[in-house]
């Protein structure tokens, strides 16, 4: 079963699923999303947990490897029981976590999403920020 594919970082809720899997299936033009998913994992990453952060590596890593996926989302929501942080934190969370994503797959586009207290997706960081520009003037 072939397909193009986009992977996903994300908290266990169920509010949080949806409105990544459709942002990144939309802006990433792919088919399919690969899910790793671990209760606040912004904070989980941000803060190193060790073994926890391990173990999304290597999740992440199998999906990588097996679906070279063009982009990696970095997702964190509000009212979180796993990172409960105000939404300004979990906005740093995750353009922490992105950053160390970011460094360990550089070739692939790392985008920071945070799912707001209305659901929707707003992005965060963007590894791929300027290019588009850059190439409108080429
Ligand atoms: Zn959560």
């Amino acid at each position: 079963m072939n397909g193009s594919f986009g992977t996903a970082i994300n908290c266990i809720d169920g509010r949080a699923q949806l409105p990544v899997i459709e942002w990144v299936k939309f802006n990433g033009s792919v088919q399919f999303v690969d899910l790793i998913t671990e209760p606040g994992a912004d904070g989980v990453l941000s803060r190193g947990q060790t073994g926890k952060t391990e173990q999304i590596y290597t999740r992440l890593n199998t999906s990588v490897q097996a679906h070279s996926p063009s982009l990696i989302a970095v997702c964190g929501h509000a009212d979180c029981v796993g990172n409960p942080v105000p939404n300004e934190e979990h906005h740093r969370d995750i353009e922490e976590a992105s950053a160390m994503v970011s460094d360990w797959f550089p070739a692939v586009r790392v985008v920071g999403l945070f799912v707001n207290d209305f659901g929707s997706v707003d992005k965060i960081c963007d590894t791929s920020e300027g290019i588009d520009d850059l190439k409108s003037y080429l």
